[in-house]
């Protein structure tokens, strides 16, 4: 037992390892200990893994799936690997602990919850690095061995997949099923959506609108949409948006979750009624979309009012929003974003080629890590 105080965060993704990054630097090691806990032994930078579910060219694999053994300043915090399945608060506000997977308890004073969202079919992954090159290796075959593929859901990640299908092996055919007369949510402009359509029709993707996809598995060479339309098949890719990672959270207490799983959270990103306990990135139910960049703004926050918790003062930052921005890369050549400022601008595959379709900005995301 120590008069240090305990800071605690779950996940160690997009935003979790920023958070962790940045509290390892401010965190004083004879006043606080840092645990960083995350259900892998590595990160996985989501932006470059479609492409690396498609193909072994450059394995990607190597480069994409982060440890954290460099993650955070010398002499503060440690990386854990283990699944948080329960949170066990003292008092609101007077810490408590997480339990992991196995029964171990681990303290803490302060927690930040950022668990992310379990994602679909060649992004649903396992947990040891050793079943995570299998099952990269067993989709990379699965796309090499198909013809024919149809993509269920119309969103940023199967127009990725289509186009790094199309990329590789112009020669498939790749047929979209989505619910809406557009590719991507309606809350982004049609005339943005209606780019994404002609970028994808360019790469000679195939859109059925308005339709619903199923069933996962071909049967006789075809799948069969809700209403009725026969699409030669013989691979089904399902990207919906995923789930979020809260059920642990929900379990704690289900008035902070939404029924989509989102977490409830203060302008502070304090998860509402229980101070101290902090929830960035993905899960947090805002009206943002999912981004990277966004999240170092959420990180700002939190560390800062982790310390002010810590400290015993009120938290002094509110989050107070960011730009709204999609990339999609669609193949090495190029892609298409939307950045809402100034009305909404557009960039098109030339400065996608430039500045993203290459690198996918491995090389800054392994930066981050230590790398
Ligand atoms: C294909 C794809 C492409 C994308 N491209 C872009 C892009 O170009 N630009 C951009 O800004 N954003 C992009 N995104 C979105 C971005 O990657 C995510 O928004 C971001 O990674 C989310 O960060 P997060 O920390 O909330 O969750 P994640 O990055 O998902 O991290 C969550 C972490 O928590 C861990 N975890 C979950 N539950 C537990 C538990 N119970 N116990 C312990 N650990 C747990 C997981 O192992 C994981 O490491 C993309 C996403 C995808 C899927």
């Amino acid at each position: 037992m120590t008069n240090k105080k305990d800071v605690v965060v779950v996940g160690g993704g997009g935003a979790g390892s920023n958070i962790a990054r940045l509290l390892s630097r401010q965190l004083n090691p004879s006043m606080h200990t840092l645990t960083l806990i995350d259900a892998r032994p590595f990160t996985v930078f989501l932006p470059a893994t479609v492409r690396m579910a498609v193909t072994d060219e450059g394995s990607l694999e190597d480069r994409v799936l982060i440890p954290f053994d460099r993650l955070l300043s010398k002499g503060v915090g440690e990386v854990r690997t283990g699944r948080v399945v329960a949170i066990e608060e003292e008092r609101p506000g007077s810490g408590g602990h997480v339990v992991l997977e196995g029964g171990e308890r681990l303290h803490y004073d302060a927690l930040v919850l950022t668990p992310g969202t379990a994602l679909e079919g060649p992004l649903d992954y396992p947990f040891t690095k050793e079943e995570m090159l299998a099952f990269i290796r067993d989709w990379r075959q699965k796309f090499r061995d198909a013809n024919h593929i149809v993509l269920a859901g119309g969103g940023p990640v199967n127009i990725e997949f289509a186009a790094e299908i199309k990329e590789y092996w112009p020669e498939k055919t790749t047929t979209i099923v989505q619910s809406r007369n557009l590719p991507l949510h309606p809350s982004y402009p049609d005339r943005f959506r209606s780019r994404v359509e002609k970028e994808c029709r360019t790469r000679g993707i195939e859109f059925v609108f308005e339709d619903y996809l199923d069933q996962e598995v071909p049967k006789d060479g075809a799948v069969t949409t809700r209403s009725g339309k026969r699409l030669v098949a013989d691979m089904v890719v399902v990207s919906t948006g995923g789930t979020p990672s809260t059920e642990f959270i929900r379990n704690f207490d289900a008035n902070v979750v939404t029924e989509r799983g989102f977490v409830r959270t203060n302008p502070s990103l304090e998860v509402v009624t229980h101070p101290g306990v902090f929830c960035a990135g993905d899960v947090v139910d805002n009206e943002e979309r999912n981004g990277l960049g966004k999240y170092e703004r959420h990180a700002a926050v939190v560390v800062a009012n982790v310390l002010d918790h810590l400290n015993g003062r009120a938290l002094s930052k509110k989050y107070a929003g960011s730009v709204d921005t999609l990339a999609l890369i669609m193949g090495k050549s190029g892609g298409v974003a939307f950045v809402n400022v100034f009305g909404g601008i557009i960039l098109g595959n030339w400065i996608m080629w430039l500045l993203l379709s290459r690198t996918m900005f491995v090389p800054q995301a392994r930066r981050r890590m230590g790398y």
